[in-house]
């Protein structure tokens, strides 16, 4: 029975994703969905649940990727799928300004006060390239610094050592970016502030800004060490450079607010994505009005989307926000974290397997080494083929983790201790099968 389940599970999808490989480009519309870096074919999903997804084969399985972290309260959460509904029926797009937008933004300006005003986009890409622009405008400068293994999206200039995307797929930058456009991009070891304090000597009076994730999720998880982020914080400060906070995984995944709030480093510009559409395409950034004010129509930086601050997307934002406000489930998601992180390192400890956990609230990843993981290089050092084999198996038990070893697993609002345990006694009796082989 269980094989010719399996059997049928491979067939079905590898059918789809011949057909999909016939109209769109590899099959997909974005790279790590592509499964390139574990193997074998994508699970094609029809459905979405709380903690479960359903796909096309009629699989149901439970998800650690959870729209890339953008799912934070589950797969169809009962307010926003309703918020959604009514908003549809009042027109999908407007192109003109709505009392929503500005609900959102006052949203998330009360959360994150050093985002005193904010501008919407439709992705984190165009958040980041919008901050960029800024911080370049307001400095008069051009050079950015950005961290080897931190992803910002796919603007052409920050498409330099990416981590997650570009790496697993074995591209170190991308074809048809000009070496010119990323020769401001000044690219340094992620936890390494003395490189940063060189850079800043040797670039002086050129940088515009330093540009990170405060908790890297796009190389796995990785924490910034003691005194990095005030590092930065100070060295941007003596040298007239802004600090700009990728936020766009950890913003309102680490507390109601953003990691800077939960780690206590303000930065100048924050970019956010994600869990602010709650699951639409969305992207905001922001800082003090002082700054912001060389943006378009007030200053000559331009910048912007046709349809940016959609009232559908914005919806969704809204009632994800409301929700999280009011639950805050913060405390209660690292602590369901923690207990499934820790029941993952003993179940590995226990069959003899080398591996590394980073957690940060609800966000973590494993690393199959036996190295403290704390930038780029370390994350690279992985036994990738191990992860491989792992990740096979846990897809096989109908667990659904992010499909790459680069990349960040979430919990969500939905998942239950019966989900946790039971992704626990799957993770125990792959190590044991793994360690028989
Ligand atoms: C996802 C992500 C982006 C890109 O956002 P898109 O909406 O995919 O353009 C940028 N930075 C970080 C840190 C991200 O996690």
């Amino acid at each position: 029975m269980k094989n010719f389940y399996q059997g049928h599970i491979l067939k079905n999808h590898a059918e789809l994703f011949k057909t999909a490989h016939r109209y769109l480009v590899g099959g997909v519309n974005s790279p790590v969905r592509s499964f390139k870096p574990i193997g074998g074919d994508p699970v094609f999903l029809k459905q979405a649940k709380g903690s479960k997804i359903y796909a096309e084969d009629g699989r149901k399985l439970t998800d650690y990727c959870l729209s890339w972290g953008a799912m934070i309260l589950g797969h169809a959460y009962r307010e926003v799928v309703e918020a959604l509904e009514h908003a549809v029926r009042q027109g999908t797009s407007y192109g003109m300004p709505t009392c929503l937008e500005t609900e959102l933004a006052k949203l998330i300006v009360d959360a994150i006060p050093s985002m005193e005003q904010v501008r919407l986009t439709n992705s984190g890409t165009e958040a980041v390239m919008g901050a960029i622009r800024v911080a370049r405008a307001h400095t008069q400068r051009d050079k950015v610094v950005k961290f080897e293994g931190c992803y910002h999206g796919h603007a052409d200039h920050l498409l330099v050592k990416t981590g997650s995307g570009a790496n697993t797929l074995g591209i170190p930058d991308s074809l048809g970016v000009p070496a010119d456009f990323s020769k401001h991009t000044l690219v340094v070891s992620y936890n390494n502030i003395e490189q940063v304090k060189e850079t800043f000597q040797q670039y002086y009076n050129e940088i515009a800004a330093v540009i990170v994730e405060p908790v890297a999720g796009s190389m796995g998880v990785v924490m910034p060490e003691p005194n990095f982020l005030k590092g930065l914080r100070t060295l941007c400060d003596e040298h007239g450079a802004l600090l700009i906070f990728d936020e766009v995984t950890t913003g309102f995944r680490l507390m109601y607010g953003g990691a800077q709030n939960y780690l206590g480093i303000l930065p100048d510009l924050t970019c956010l994505g994600k869990i602010i559409g709650g699951g639409m395409p969305i992207g905001a950034f922001g800082g003090p009005r002082e700054i912001m004010k060389v943006l378009a129509p007030l200053g000559g930086a331009y910048q912007e989307d046709t349809l940016s601050g959609n009232p559908i997307v914005v919806t969704a934002g809204i009632a994800t926000l409301k929700c999280l406000n009011r639950l805050q489930p913060y405390s209660k998601l690292a602590s369901a974290t923690q207990k499934l992180c820790k029941g993952i390192q003993d179940a590995a400890d226990f069959e003899g397997f080398k591996i590394r956990i980073n957690a940060a609230g609800s966000m973590f990843s494993f690393f199959f080494t036996d190295q403290k993981v704390v930038h780029y290089q370390s994350a690279a050092c992985q036994d990738t083929d191990s992860f491989r084999e792992f990740y096979q198996e846990l897809l096989q038990r109908n667990i659904y983790f992010s499909p790459s070893p680069f990349e960040a697993n979430f919990v969500s609002v939905a998942h239950s201790e019966k989900d946790l345990e039971n992704t626990l006694q799957a993770v125990r009796n792959i190590f044991k099968k793994m360690r028989k082989q």
